[in-house]
């Protein structure tokens, strides 16, 4: 765990601020819920926040309150800059360094902005002003909420804010069943219950909000399923075909991969996604046990993540990617059959 300069921050926060807050690329629920989380609690502090993120953010995550307030840049890119260049500190949320908000928006951050204040549960955090790092918990929110115990502010949690952080905290968790969910996660859940959020609510707006072409969609990633008993690893592709006729849209195949992980005996799977518009096969991987994907991610994808959780791309053509990815099984065959103990 990294607490950087939090005593200084807190007292930078006694004075009103203009504050802008991002999360990562392609926000998933962590993302939305921990920077909205946060937004509502400075806005009751007394401080102007505003949300900003890089692109857009899949249709499930829509209801989360305050989610009209935010800035798209690269939508809304005038109205972003604005907030950037009157901002008095940037918190950056569920992400580790600030290449991962994507190119455009970055320059801009380097541009005008030198005050940073990072929450995140990403490994091998880059170095920011104030940092509040903890690679052992489950998601941002846990930690947003954390913060707000810290600054002696659990009394301002209220609906909207528990509703936020409650839904973050669920998905990052695959609804409270990874390792990465404690008694400590349990309890917060609980805590955030109590404070309004609408738990048997919040996990239907989120996961009963299927397509009818997600799930067709799905069908076809499950008949493209390959499974490698031999390093107890299974894969899924799909291809931009497949995904432009089953009218692919952002989030349908949120995890997906995870059936690959559902598979008896498994531990190691992935999900190889062909964007032709980025001109990149997008790739998850997800473990169970000891296998650390961040690693894999990291050694050969360009990417990284989480021990059971990373994401890595490749430039190379869906067969070219699948086949380096094969090759690069053996040398891992020990690892993987040990990985995890039923
Ligand atoms: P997902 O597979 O759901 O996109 O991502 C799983 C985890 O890995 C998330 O925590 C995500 O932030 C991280 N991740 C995904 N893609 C990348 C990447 O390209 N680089 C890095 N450093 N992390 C990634
Ligand atoms: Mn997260």
């Amino acid at each position: 765990m990294i607490l950087k300069n939090f005593e200084a921050l807190k007292a930078y926060l006694e004075t009103p601020r203009n504050i802008v807050i991002i999360g990562h690329k392609n926000p998933d629920g962590d993302a939305v819920g921990s920077t909205l989380g946060l937004k509502h609690y400075l806005d009751f502090k007394g401080h102007k926040a505003q949300v900003l993120m890089p692109n857009e953010f899949p249709d499930f995550l829509h209801w989360i309150p305050g989610v009209e307030s935010v800035y798209r840049f690269d939508r809304q890119n005038n109205q972003s800059v604005k907030a950037l260049k009157k901002s008095d500190i940037v918190f950056l949320l569920d992400f580790n360094a600030l290449h991962r908000v994507g190119d455009d928006m970055q320059n801009t951050l380097e541009k005008y902005e030198n005050h940073f204040a990072l929450i995140d549960h990403h490994q091998q955090p880059d170095d920011f002003e104030y940092m509040y790092s903890d690679t052992e918990i489950c998601s941002t929110c846990q930690m947003v909420y954390t913060f707000i115990e810290m600054m002696g502010d659990l009394n301002l949690i209220e609906r909207n804010i528990a509703t936020c952080l409650y839904t973050g905290i669920m998905t990052d968790t695959g609804s409270f069943r990874f390792r990465s969910t404690t008694s400590t996660t349990h309890r917060i859940i609980a805590d955030l219950i109590d404070r309004g959020a609408e738990n048997d609510k919040i996990h239907s707006k989120v996961y009963d909000a299927n397509s009818f072409s997600r799930l067709q969609l799905l069908g076809q990633a499950l008949s493209n399923l390959q499974v490698l008993p031999e390093y107890k690893t299974a894969f899924i592709t799909l291809s931009q075909e497949e995904k432009n006729k089953y009218n692919y849209e952002k989030g349908d195949t949120e995890g997906v991969v995870n059936y690959a992980l559902s598979l008896k005996n498994i531990v190691f799977a992935a999900i190889f996604i062909e964007d032709l518009e980025q001109g990149i096969i997008k790739i998850s991987f997800r473990s169970k046990g000891s296998f650390s994907v961040n690693k894999f991610a990291r050694s050969y994808f360009n990417g990284g993540g989480h021990d059971n959780a990373a994401g890595g791309r490749s430039t190379y053509t869906m067969e070219e990617t699948v086949d380096e990815f094969r090759s690069l099984l053996p040398n891992y065959k020990e690892d993987l059959l040990v990985s995890y103990e039923e």
